[in-house]
């Protein structure tokens, strides 16, 4: 279980939790006197020794809890308690004195702060992300969340609701000035208020509730006798609420939050405060009669300390996530000022980034992206033939009269006039415009979408046909060097090291039956029937963006393994992956097919697409590209069985041999329609 613990510093107790973060629920808490004014190194080791002996309690450690998170009264910014008078303290960095002692993060928030975090996370405010809180006590506490976030100004002092100005010439404040809302709306202030009036109605009941003695008097008694009909007793209250509606409706009016809570003792009357109360708010607040904030009890009572303080590493996490790729955002030529910086999608090889920005007169997206040196051995590389065949795409677009922001991802270059950031750190990062109304698709639910597949890796062909692919990088070497595959596969057999090769001779001998065969490709390029074009070699589904609207496709994706290559094997990956009747791994061979269907549909439209630039030495090849393909991936999987499998991962043994064998069967049923789907290209060959 993950857990973080809440510190919550009160002038006259502290009080610790140990809480469970996923749940936020508290497992375990304890509390000692404050005894302030005390030293802060005093009051950090008995914070210390509470922490550690309920951690020992649970069996945890400290070193296992995610941070410590501390709320104190007073004015607190950046782990510094600038000034808290209950403590007698005054720039205290007790932040980081309390994180050398413990070995683990410490964030601070001010408690009334840490209250209204606790109830936008967790209480009344979860999934919204806007919330004020008044806690009415000894004095008016406020806190305010905007987006999420902790608001407290530039200095620390921010949501002082309590001292929000309410009668320029009223009553004078604890704070010194006059007029305040707590003035008016604290416990304090509405016992100190029926006390004045008890001396106007000497019959109030209230008089009876206090047994005659005003010192014993609580700020539940004026609720009670208004509950009772007393007149006295009415007019404190409804005075109360009148006051403290005008305090509401006043940050209503500025921050339009979509939840205030009002936490403290006298939060305990529910409907006899809230209703009146919300109605003289509706009167009060500006706003559209839908939508309105909702005025209401704190969740949170005496733990909202604890459970608030526990939960400031979530906020510190988010703020450093978002300003560290804000941070990269701005070596980048975008336009507008950031107003967000989110993860993005569920890209599982870059993380990804979704960057929005406001201009005049509109808004911009962005995706931002860091290259995963771990996969992409050579990004540099990467980056370069990312870079040309965007900018000869975009050139291509424009000339056709299309809309080159649309129809292929651009880059957004550096402030240096790069096409890629790299980092102190050794990252890359590069920015592309986002395409707006698009949408991407996991797998093939439709036929017609296998054939716009097929359309859009066509045109892309089209649209890169006058590219001199021998200039790219060859950025995975022998990628599609079937030969090669073959030379590897027959080293795993000749070696034999893990004995497994008994298991698999049938599909050795398969392989070695078709040793001519592998170099077909390489004949043909040899003799100059075969150019070299600009390949994707990642021709799924989902790396085609089709229009939200059309749901056509608009351009191909994830140009991170575009290299030189044939254009066959773009072709002859889509067939084996999508022309195949089961899955990869599928262990009754009776079911693994070759659908001839499925691959009429996806020459259809890879032929229309390329729009004649595939060669007639090309389209002679299509078929046999099928076919090389699904042998050379076989051949891999058969490779890596032998191997250990150490490349492809496997969830169950024998599973790589499994793979193996789907593939022979593809490629001897293949072998067996050889006639038909050569027939099949010539059909739409003609067409073009
Ligand atoms: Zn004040």
């Amino acid at each position: 279980m993950e857990y973080c613990i809440g510190v919550d510093l009160g002038g006259t107790s502290i009080k610790v939790g140990i809480v469970d973060k996923r749940n936020v629920k508290i497992i375990n808490s304890g509390s000692i006197p404050t005894k302030a004014p005390r030293a802060a190194e005093d009051i950090s080791k008995d914070i210390v020794r509470l922490i550690n002996g309920l951690l020992d309690e649970c069996g945890y450690s400290i070193k296992d809890a995610l941070w410590i998170g501390v709320a104190t009264p007073g004015i607190v910014k950046n782990g510094t308690v600038i000034s808290a008078a209950n403590l007698g303290w005054s720039n205290v960095p007790f932040g980081m004195l309390l994180s050398r002692m413990l070995g683990r993060p410490v964030f601070l928030a001010n408690d009334a702060n840490a209250a209204a975090y606790a109830e936008a996370i967790a209480g009344v405010g979860k999934g919204r992300s806007t919330l004020a809180i008044l806690t009415l006590g000894t004095g008016v506490g406020g806190g305010l969340v905007i987006n999420g976030k902790i608001f407290d100004g530039f200095n620390g002092f921010a949501a002082e609701i309590g001292h929000m100005v309410i009668n320029a010439e009223g009553r004078a404040c604890a704070c010194g000035k006059r007029g305040c809302l707590e003035a008016y709306c604290s416990a304090t202030a509405l016992v100190k208020e029926s006390r004045r009036i008890m001396g106007l109605y000497r019959d109030s009941l209230m008089w009876q509730m206090c047994d005659g003695d005003v010192s014993k008097l609580t700020a539940k008694m004026p609720f009670d006798a208004k509950a009772a009909g007393d007149v006295a007793a009415s007019l404190v209250v409804d005075d109360f609420i009148e006051n403290l509606a005008v305090g509401i409706s006043n940050v209503i009016n500025i921050f339009q939050p979509s939840v205030i809570c009002i936490g403290g003792g006298i939060s305990g009357q529910g409907d006899a405060l809230m209703k009146p109360l919300s109605d003289r708010v509706e009167r009060l607040s500006f706003g559209l009669a839908q939508g309105r904030t909702k005025v209401t009890v704190a969740k949170f009572k005496n733990d909202a300390g604890i459970i608030g303080a526990s939960l400031l590493g979530l906020q510190e996490k988010d703020r450093k996530n978002m300003s560290f790729a804000e941070k990269i955002s701005t070596h980048f030529k975008i336009e507008g000022e950031i107003v967000s910086a989110a993860p993005y999608g569920n890209g599982h090889i870059n993380d990804t980034f979704l960057i929005k920005t406001r201009v005049n007169g509109g808004d911009r997206q962005y995706i931002l992206q860091r290259i995963n040196k771990n996969v992409f051995k050579d990004p540099e590389s990467l980056m370069k033939n990312f870079a040309v065949i965007t900018e000869y795409l975009s050139g291509v677009i424009e000339k056709a009269g299309g809309d080159a922001d649309r129809e292929t991802l651009s880059l957004v270059k550096t402030f240096d006039g790069k096409n890629y950031l790299l980092t102190p750190d050794g990252d890359f990062w590069r920015m592309m415009p986002y395409i707006t109304d698009s949408v991407c698709y996991d797998k093939v639910e439709r036929p017609e979408q296998f054939y716009e597949s097929a359309v859009a890796f066509g045109r892309f062909q089209r649209m890169l046909e006058g590219f001199p692919a021998e200039t790219l990088y060859e950025t995975i070497p022998n990628f599609h060097n079937t030969p090669d595959r073959y030379n590897k596969l027959m080293e795993e057999v000749k070696s034999n090291k893990l004995k497994r090769l008994s298991s698999a001779l049938p599909e050795v001998e398969f392989a070695k039956e078709r040793e001519e065969f592998c170099k077909t490709l390489e004949v043909e390029r040899r003799e100059g029937r075969l150019p070299i074009r600009v390949t994707h070699n990642d021709t799924k589904l989902n790396n085609i963006l089709f229009d939200k609207n059309t749901d056509k496709p608009i351009c191909v994706i994830d140009l991170d393994t575009i290299m030189p290559g044939y254009s066959v094997n773009d072709f002859g990956d889509s067939i084996r992956f999508g022309a195949s009747t089961a899955s990869e791994d599928e262990r009754n061979l009776d079911l693994v097919d070759f659908d001839i269907e499925l691959y009429e549909l996806y020459v259809k439209g890879f032929i229309e697409g390329s729009g004649g630039a595939l060669t007639e030495g090309e389209l002679k090849m299509l078929p046999i590209g099928a076919i090389m393909m699904t042998l050379e991936c076989g051949m891999r999987f058969l490779t890596d069985y032998l191997a250990g499998d150490t490349y492809f991962k496997t969830s169950r043994p024998g599973q790589n041999l499994d793979r193996a064998r789907t593939q022979f069967k593809l490629v001897a049923e293949m072998e067996k329609n050889l006639d038909k789907m050569h027939e099949i290209v010539n059909k739409y060959s003609r067409k073009v």
